[in-house]
């Protein structure tokens, strides 16, 4: 039998993005049922950035332990079993968290694969739901360009790994790519990293690409770059992959980490009137609303930017909007952040952009070995970059240090707030820290002497 159910808002995914806008809209009023056909957390929570971070924690330590004999501090290697059980509890806690937070608002979860029927209705867990609203939050998932068999893997499967493979082919030099490759060969794999273009991580400043190849070999990953792999072969046994030009790579395991798709099939949006380009993402403008009337999109389903953080803003974003209190995404100043090892950040235009728009600047660096805290524990490879306008304002910050991924904020929230270079160079930061680096870059960009 069908359960019909009457709601003001019904949420498909609770990820970044459907958890944020239930939330919010349930906080505003609107008696809101969120579904997911597993658990609550989607790819971030489950098989993304959070079990990820206990990976980078346990290769950080790896790596200082290594570092700590020098000041006679010695440790025994990780234990991956006691690490995938830490990542498992770490997941847990964080999912009661926020099934706990949304059931205090009042959200309604559903477990279940939810189909539209109709612009105004949609079927999940064997009920019909009728809406006044909809948000597609159902997220992406991995390019599959590997055989489905044992010994191939993808960032969905990874996190069910019992044992580390003495060697890994990676295959996508993007955020995903260059972060398991420090993961993987911190806790002692042999790791090679494919990349079909001929640098890594395409989108990030050349500064920032060049450090980091720097840091993964000596780290001990071999970078292939302009290796487009074209057949893989293998299995359980080993895996082989054949590149473009003739070329193999043999390892024992092989990682997929070469872009996401759109996860829609199965969801009928054809049924609901909602749009998708070309490459299947779901059409929206910048208040989230897609093509049909009351039907919203947000997160890495619509395609904009594949961050966590991103689709929490945009299920905010759209949430407020079918609150009646219109809202529209900004997306300028959202930093992009890796955990690699050295972490790396950046936020607004890289030096080839401004180069290619012709746009006036100056380039400001510091080097981190040149700060005293860096010396002082032994993690002293990187540079901090700031592309500065003609009128001093912040027209790009790059980052390749310790603590990047927390320290890029400081330069996200002073570009947003039209905080100009001057400023940063005349702030007192506090000394010795890895953030005083920007001050000083800005320095650098203004012809100022560091002290
Ligand atoms: P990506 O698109 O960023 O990178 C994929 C890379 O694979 C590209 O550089 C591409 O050239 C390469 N590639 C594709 N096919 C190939 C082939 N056959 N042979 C060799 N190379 C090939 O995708 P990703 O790294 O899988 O990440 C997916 C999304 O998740 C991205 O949007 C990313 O920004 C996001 N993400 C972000 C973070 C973070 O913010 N720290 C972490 C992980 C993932």
């Amino acid at each position: 039998m069908t359960n019909e159910i009457m709601c003001d808002l019904a949420v498909i995914g609770a990820g970044p993005a459907g958890t944020a806008a239930a939330s919010h809209a349930s906080a505003g009023g609107l008696s809101t049922v969120l579904i997911d056909r597993a658990e609550i957390g989607g790819t971030c929570l489950n098989r993304g950035c959070v079990p990820t971070k206990v990976w980078a924690a346990a290769a950080h330590l790896a790596h200082a332990a290594e570092w700590g004999k020098k000041i006679g501090i010695t440790s025994p290697p990780p234990d991956f079993a006691l690490v995938r059980a830490h990542q498992n509890e770490v997941v847990t806690i964080v999912r009661k968290g926020l099934a706990g937070a949304l059931k205090k608002r009042g959200v309604a979860f559903m477990e279940g694969e939810a189909r539209f029927v109709s612009p105004r209705e949609l079927e999940a867990g064997g009920n019909r739901i009728r809406f006044k609203h909809a948000l597609i939050a159902c997220g992406t998932k991995p390019a599959q360009i590997f055989p489905v068999v044992p010994g191939f893997y993808t960032s969905d499967t990874l996190f069910s790994l019992e044992k580390l493979p003495a060697s890994s082919a990676i295959v996508g030099a993007g955020a995903i790519g260059v972060e398991m490759a420090f993961f993987l060969a911190g806790l002692g794999t042999r790791v090679t990293l494919l990349e079909a273009l001929d640098d890594i991580l395409p989108q990030a400043d050349a500064d920032v690409r060049q450090t980091l190849k720097r840091e993964l070999k000596k780290a001990g990953v071999e970078v292939m770059t302009s290796a487009r792999i074209e057949e893989a072969r293998g299995g359980e046994n080993g895996c082989e992959l054949l590149l473009e030009g003739g070329k193999t790579v043999a390892a024992e395991m092989a990682l997929a980490a070469a872009g996401r798709r759109p996860d829609t099939e199965g969801l009928a949006l054809d049924k609901a009137g909602v749009r998708i380009n070309m490459r299947g993402f779901v059409e929206t403008d910048d208040t989230m609303s897609t093509s049909s009337e009351g039907i919203y999109a947000a997160g890495d389903v619509a395609g904009k930017s594949l961050l966590a953080y991103t689709a929490h803003h945009e299920g905010i974003t759209a949430a407020k909007n079918m609150l009646g209190h219109p809202e529209h995404m900004d997306y300028r100043f959202i930093p992009y952040i890796v955990f690699s090892g050295p972490e790396a950040a950046w936020v607004g235009r890289t030096e080839e952009q401004l180069k290619q728009t012709g746009v006036k600047y100056r380039a400001g660096k510091y080097f981190v070995r040149a700060l005293a805290r860096a010396q002082a524990g032994g993690e002293i490879a990187g540079v901090v970059k700031v592309l500065v306008g003609a009128d001093n304002s912040l027209l790009g910050v790059h980052m390749v240090s310790p603590l990047a991924t927390e320290l890029i904020h400081a330069a996200a929230v002073a570009m947003a707030g039209g905080v100009k270079a001057d400023r940063l160079a005349a702030f007192p930061f506090g000394h010795p820290t890895f953030s005083e680096a920007l001050s000083l870059a800005c320095a650098d960009a203004l012809g100022e002497p560091p002290f």
